[in-house]
């Protein structure tokens, strides 16, 4: 079992770290919020006075903060200075790709190895370890790492070089952008042409307009398996989260000139249902703003 050293124990990473020291690990942790200290201590993870504490002697450093900035910032003022060159870097946290490759370029000058390793699943996955991580680096930085993100998560895939797990996870949530609106949208219309939810269900999820946000996220209330959709749409992943993923995509998408029709509109429809107050319901609950009953 190994030192680990965890930055921001917020509603992701609070989880990923309980279950860092559940499997054994040393687990030093830091985040700027008492309450989120205090239930890292009760989760068995040994609380720090600030960053730069948790990563020393650390044998590896994972980070799961808000956004690009947060980890610039962090790895500049307490990580590259403190880190053993031993260490590997995870950065947990969705960012852009121009981010992950400037921090990995930055820690490859200092002698440091780090992966960027974004996850799918929310806050319930975070919690039971069952999250999915796709990780950008070299083979070795993969190979140091995937040990601890195995006792993070259930699937652990290497994507390809650095930023490469930054550009599969904002690829596959742009794809479920688009999809969920798309499922909504003929939910919606199926109902105004007379057909019953749950027989537009039994049809269209075993025929060609079948897909994840049809299937085991259904957004229409007593369809499908148990989704958020039945608890008026509460938990589950935020629109407001949806829309930051969008909003990621986009800005790789024009930084490569990339066309994304679908994916632009997906992102302007969010950005609508977030303006309205709706930032805090599940993504699936979009399906209001298109006329749900
Ligand atoms: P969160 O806001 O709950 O947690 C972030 C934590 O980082 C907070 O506790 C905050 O205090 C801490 N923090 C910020 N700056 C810090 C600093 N300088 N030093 C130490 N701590 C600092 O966010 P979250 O929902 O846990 O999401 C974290 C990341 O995971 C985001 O990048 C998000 O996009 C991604 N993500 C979230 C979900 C989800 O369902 N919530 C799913 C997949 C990916």
């Amino acid at each position: 079992m190994a030192r680990v050293a965890f930055i921001g124990l917020g509603n992701m990473g609070g989880g990923m770290a309980a279950n860092l020291a559940k499997a054994g690990h040393d687990v030093h942790a830091f985040d700027l919020s008492e309450e989120a200290l205090a239930k890292a201590k009760k989760a068995g993870c040994l609380v720090c006075d600030s960053a730069a504490d948790a990563v020393k002697g650390a044998e590896a450093i994972v980070t799961m903060l808000p956004a690009g900035r947060h980890v610039e910032q962090v790895y500049a003022d307490s990580v590259f200075g403190n880190a053993e060159r031993t260490a590997v870097l995870i950065d947990c946290s969705t960012i852009d790709v121009e981010t992950a490759r400037r921090v990995a370029d930055a820690a490859s000058a200092k002698g440091l190895t780090a992966v960027d390793a974004p996850v799918s699943g929310g806050i319930a996955a975070a919690a039971a370890g069952t999250l999915t991580f796709m990780v950008g680096g070299s083979r070795s930085g993969f190979e140091r790492a995937q040990g601890f993100l195995e006792d993070m998560g259930k699937t652990v895939i290497h994507a390809g070089g650095n930023g490469a797990g930054q550009a599969a996870k904002i690829c596959n949530n742009m794809l479920l952008g688009a999809t969920m609106i798309a499922t909504c949208e003929a939910f919606v219309l199926a109902e105004k042409l007379g057909l019953d939810p749950q027989t537009f269900y039994d049809i269209a999820s075993v025929s060609s307009g079948q897909s994840w946000s049809m299937t085991s996220y259904c957004p229409v209330p007593g369809v499908g398996p148990e989704s958020p959709a039945d608890r008026d749409y509460a938990g589950g992943f935020a629109a407001a989260l949806m829309l930051k993923d969008l909003r990621l995509a986009m800005e790789a998408a024009s930084s490569v000139d990339a066309q994304a029709p679908m994916g632009a509109r997906a992102a302007e429809l969010y950005q609508r249902f977030s303006d309205a107050g709706s930032g805090g319901l599940d993504f699936s609950g979009i399906i209001k703003a298109l006329g749900a009953k």
